[in-house]
């Protein structure tokens, strides 16, 4: 039973994934702006396969065609190449809007680019929600903490941002991005949700675009030194893709209109995370039986302008207002991440 397929034959729909067959009362129309990235591609093929129908906008200046080229042809989605710093129209329910370049060397490469994006394509995206009443989330960013001096951090503190240095596009970008939502939410009665996003790894992650978990795993698959940047002192906390996904989703569909801090808690120095990654790679390599000449080594590089020292979420409210804790611990997800790298390898694409 497939209602509105008409003539696709049950052959044509065979080559996709089984998505869920939802009455059309509970079909979504869903935009995702920057589908085609890695956060955005893991979260339509979740809505995908509930069963919505999904619209992907995205200008591919990170994101790649081959991320969500598995659902092409299938009735229920339809990509678009565009740019949300230009007006889009389109009826949906929902909007994930995502679209942002967000690794550092990229937020960076253009930083006026950045800036606009932010801001004109947030502006742009709460027009649209606006206009149709879909219900608006915006991915926002544990940067907007800064350099945090206050740890954990919690939804109600209010970052250190340094303004004018390399990493502000992206950080006052996102805090400009979090003011418009609320100032739409409040003078037009916008239904927004915000989600601060902490740093997040898992398949699909661009291996080039200069995170540390890609990096890592990729220098230490490759035999090459692992680069840690200063002492390796600071702290990160690393979350994997799917628990992000399942708190999106489940913001997108509650009632909280207030910002919502997702990531995993799990803290480690950047010092200690090469260390782990470097086991873990060579537990994998050892399980294909694959020979080290010898250990890779960690090498220590400068640190660059204004990196937060420390950064943990405090999860507190997304375990109060959404039930949600993260599934995948560290171990599990990086695994995962160095199978998936070593794959890329094999068939010679990385
Ligand atoms: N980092 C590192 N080696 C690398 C890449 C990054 O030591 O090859 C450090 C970086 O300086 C930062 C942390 O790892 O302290 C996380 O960097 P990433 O770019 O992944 O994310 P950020 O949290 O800075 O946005």
């Amino acid at each position: 039973y497939y209602p509105e397929t008409g003539s696709i034959s049950y052959t044509t729909l065979s080559r996709f994934p089984p998505v869920k067959l939802l009455p059309p009362a509970d079909r979504k129309r869903i935009l995702v702006t920057g589908g085609a990235g890695f956060v955005g591609s893991h979260l339509v093929d979740r809505l995908m396969l509930l069963g919505h129908e999904v619209t992907v906008l995205d200008n591919f200046f990170t994101g790649s065609k081959t991320t969500v080229s598995h659902w092409v042809g299938h009735p229920n989605f339809e990509m678009v190449r565009h740019d949300v710093v230009e007006p889009f129209m389109i009826e949906c329910d929902q909007i994930y809007h995502l679209a942002c370049p967000a690794s550092p060397p990229h937020y960076q490469f253009n930083a006026v680019k950045t800036m606009k994006t932010s801001f004109m394509g947030t502006l742009n995206m709460l027009g649209l929600a606006k206009r149709t009443k879909a219900r608006f989330l915006i991915s926002s960013t544990s940067e907007i903490y800064g350099d945090p001096e206050v740890h954990p951090q919690p939804e109600d503190y209010w970052g250190n941002v340094n303004p004018i240095g390399p990493r502000a596009c992206y950080d006052e970008g996102k805090r400009v991005a979090e003011t418009l939502t609320y100032g739409f939410h409040r003078q037009d009665g916008v239904d927004v949700r915000v989600v601060r996003i902490f740093n997040t790894y898992g398949p699909r992650m661009n291996p080039a675009d200069g995170r540390v978990v890609s990096n890592f795993i990729v220098q230490a698959l490759k035999g090459e030194d692992m680069t840690v940047y200063g002492d390796g002192t600071q702290t990160r906390s690393f979350q994997y893709i799917h628990d992000l996904i399942d708190g999106m989703i489940a913001l997108m569909n509650s009632g909280e209109t207030r910002p919502v801090n997702v990531g995993n808690p799990d803290e480690f120095t950047i010092g200690e995370f090469a260390e782990l990654v470097r086991d873990i790679v060579e537990k994998v390599q050892d399980e294909y039986g694959i020979k080290r000449t010898r250990r890779v080594e960690i090498v220590y590089r400068p640190i660059p302008t204004d990196d937060p020292k420390q950064r943990r979420p405090d999860t507190t409210r997304a375990k109060q207002t959404l039930d949600w804790e993260p599934r995948w611990n560290v171990r599990m997800g990086l695994e995962e991440m160095v199978r998936y790298y070593k794959a890329r390898m094999d068939e010679g694409s990385l």
